[in-house]
C-alpha cells in the first residue's frame, strides 16, 4: 500500500523537536517510529525528546512569555484568525495525516480539522474580549478593579484518539489569553501535532512575534519530559487530556508545585432510550455516538440504557445499522470504520466481549477482531448485557455497543449514574419533561437530549467525578488561563 500522506505533504511534515522557533533533532539524536494502525508500516521516525530537550522548550516558553502576554489583544486575535485559515486552507492535508496516524476514515478526519479549527477562531474572537472588573466598593471606602492577566508558560499534554482537535483546545486559548506553551503529544500521534505547530510557528514569525511561544517535544517517554517540566517553577499551567489514571498522577506531581491544572479524562458514557423515543432516531444517533473513531473517543456511547418495552426493536435496528458499516483503511473511499489504535486495544476490546458473552450477553452482530493487517476489531452489538459486566463499567475504546435494559425512569438513571466517570450522556425521548428532569440528574459535563453529538467549539467541555477539572471550549475555555488580580484603590 502506498503512504496514505501524499509526498507533497509527507514533505512538510516536521519530524523534529520545535524549540524557540527551531526544528531540530532530539538532544539524544534518538528517533522513535510512528506507524498507521491500518497497516502497521511504520510512516516516519520522529525525534524522540527526553529531559534536556523538555528544559530547553521551557527556557524558550519562559522567555517568550516576557514578551508574547504584553502583546495587544488584537495582535493575538489576529495571530489566532491567520491560523484558522491556513487551517481551513489545508483541511484535507491534514486530514490525511490525521487518518495514517490514528486511522479514522478520512471524513471524520476532515471534520475534526474543521472542528479544531472552529475553537482556534472561536479564541480569536474571545482575545479581544477578556473582561475584567470596576466598581465601588460595597463600604464605598475605595474602588475595586480586577485585572485579568495570562497565568504564565503552560504545558500542554495530549492523546492520540483526536490529534489535531485536542491540540487545538488548549493552544488557542493558550495563545489568545497570552500564554506560551511546551506541548507534549501522544506519542503514537507526534505528525499532526508538528505540522500544526509549524503552522503557528510560521504565522508567529511572519508577524514578528516570539517563535518560542510554541514548543513541542514529541517523546516515547512522557514520564522523562513531564518530570522535569512539572517541577520546574517557572511552568504555571498543566492542561492534559488522556485516561483518568494518568491524569491522577499528574495531578499529584503537579501538588508540588501548586500548578493551575486542567483535566479532560476518562468517560463512559451512558445512552439512555425510553419507550416514548423516535427508535430511528436514536438508533442514527447511537451509530454517531458509538462508531466515531472505531469508538475511540471519551464521548464514546459506552453503555446503551434502553426501556424494556424497546430493547428488542432498538437493539435489532442497531444492529441492522452496524451490518452498513464499511470497516477498512480510513483512507479508502467509502470506508466508515477504520482500525483501533494498537493491538493492545483489540485485545483489550476482546476480553472485555468474551466476558460478557461468558456472563450471559448475545452477540448480534461482531464479536471478533477482523482478520486482516492492522488493528481491527468487527462492530459489535451485545444483547442482554448484566449491568455489572465490565463491558459496561469499563470504558469500552473500542466498536463495541452493550445493551442493557431498564425498567423505569428511576432505574435508569440510576444506572446511568452508577459510574465513577460523568463526562457526558445521551438520552432520547419525546417527553421535554423528562428531559430536563434527566438534564439536572444524571452526573455528568455534557447532555445530549436526542442527538448523538453534544461537542461545540462555543460551548464548555468537561466531566465531572473522575472524569476530571475544568472546561475547554466557549467562555470557559479561556479562563483556565487566566488570573484574576485584585487592585484595590
Ligand atoms: P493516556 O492517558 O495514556 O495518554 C495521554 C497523554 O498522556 C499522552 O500524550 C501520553 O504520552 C501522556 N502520558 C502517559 N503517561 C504519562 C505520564 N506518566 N506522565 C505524563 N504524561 C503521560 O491516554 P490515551 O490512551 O492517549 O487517550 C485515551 C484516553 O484519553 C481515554 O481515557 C479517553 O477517554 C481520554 N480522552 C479524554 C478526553 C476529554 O476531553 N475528556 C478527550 C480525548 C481522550
Amino acid at each position: 500500500m502506498v503512504s496514505p500522506i501524499p509526498p507533497a505533504v509527507a514533505a512538510h511534515v516536521p519530524t523534529g523537536v520545535l524549540v524557540d522557533g527551531q526544528w531540530r533533532p532530539a538532544h539524544s539524536g534518538r528517533t522513535f517510529p510512528v506507524a498507521d494502525p491500518a497497516t502497521t508500516e511504520v510512516l516516519f521516525e520522529v525525534a524522540d525528546g527526553d529531559e534536556q530537550d523538555a528544559r530547553d522548550a521551557l527556557d524558550a516558553a519562559d522567555r517568550a512569555f516576557a514578551e508574547y502576554r504584553t502583546t495587544a489583544p488584537r495582535v493575538r486575535s489576529d495571530l489566532l484568525r491567520a491560523v484558522f485559515d491556513t487551517l481551513v486552507a489545508h483541511t484535507d492535508d491534514i486530514a490525511r495525516i490525521v487518518t495514517a496516524e490514528g486511522g479514522k476514515p478520512l471524513a471524520e478526519s476532515r471534520a475534526e480539522v474543521l472542528y479544531a479549527a472552529e475553537y482556534v477562531r472561536w479564541y480569536s474572537e474571545q482575545a479581544v474580549r477578556l473582561d475584567g472588573l470596576a466598581r465601588r466598593a460595597p463600604a464605598g471606602t475605595h474602588h475595586q478593579l480586577v485585572l485579568r492577566r495570562p497565568v504564565g508558560p503552560a504545558y500542554l499534554i495530549t492523546p492520540w484518539n483526536f490529534p489535531i482537535a485536542m491540540i487545538a483546545r488548549k493552544v488557542a486559548p493558550a495563545l489568545a489569553a497570552g500564554c506560551t506553551a511546551v506541548v507534549k503529544p501522544a506519542q503514537l500521534t507526534p505528525l499532526t501535532t508538528n505540522y500544526v505547530a509549524e503552522i503557528i510557528r510560521a504565522e508567529l514569525e511572519a508577524r514578528g512575534l516570539p517563535t518560542g511561544a510554541i514548543n513541542v517535544v514529541p517523546s516515547s517517554s512522557a514520564r522523562t519530559v513531564s518530570g522535569p517540566l512539572l517541577s520546574d517553577p517557572r511552568l504555571r499551567k498543566l492542561s492534559f487530556t488522556g485516561s483518568t489514571e494518568v491524569g491522577r498522577a499528574l495531578l499529584k506531581q503537579a501538588a508540588d508545585n501548586v500548578l493551575r491544572t486542567s483535566m479532560e479524562l476518562g468517560g463512559n458514557a451512558p445512552f439512555l432510550v425510553f419507550a416514548d423515543a423516535d427508535i430511528d432516531a436514536a438508533v442514527t444517533g447511537a451509530v454517531a455516538a458509538k462508531m466515531r473513531n472505531a469508538g475511540q473517543t471519551c464521548v464514546a456511547a459506552n453503555r446503551f440504557l434502553v426501556a424494556e418495552q424497546v430493547a428488542e426493536e432498538f437493539t435489532a435496528k442497531l444492529t441492522a445499522a452496524f451490518a452498513q458499516l464499511v470497516v477498512g483503511h480510513g483512507a479508502d473511499a467509502g470506508v466508515t470504520v477504520g482500525p483501533l489504535i494498537e493491538q493492545a486495544a483489540v485485545e483489550h476490546v476482546g476480553e472485555l466481549v468474551g466476558e460478557a458473552v461468558d456472563g450471559g450477553a448475545t452477540v448480534r452482530i461482531g464479536g471478533d477482531p477482523v482478520d486482516r493487517p492492522g488493528y481491527f476489531y468487527a462492530p459489535t452489538v451485545l444483547g442482554g448485557v448484566a449491568p455489572d459486566a465490565r463491558v459496561v463499567t469499563e470504558e469500552i475504546f473500542g466498536p463495541v455497543a452493550p445493551v442493557v435494559s431498564f425498567g423505569d425512569e428511576a432505574q435508569a438513571v440510576a444506572l446511568a449514574n452508577a459510574s465513577p466517570f460523568g463526562l457526558v450522556a445521551y438520552a432520547y425521548t419525546r417527553d421535554v419533561s423528562r428531559a430536563l428532569r434527566l438534564a439536572e440528574s444524571i452526573d455528568a459535563g455534557m447532555v445530549g437530549i436526542n442527538r448523538g453529538m453534544v461537542s461545540d467549539a462555543t460551548a464548555p467541555f468537561g466531566g465531572v467525578k473522575q472524569s476530571g477539572l475544568g472546561r475547554e471550549g466557549g467562555e470557559a475555555g479561556i479562563e483556565e488561563y487566566l488570573e484574576s488580580v485584585y487592585v484595590a484603590l
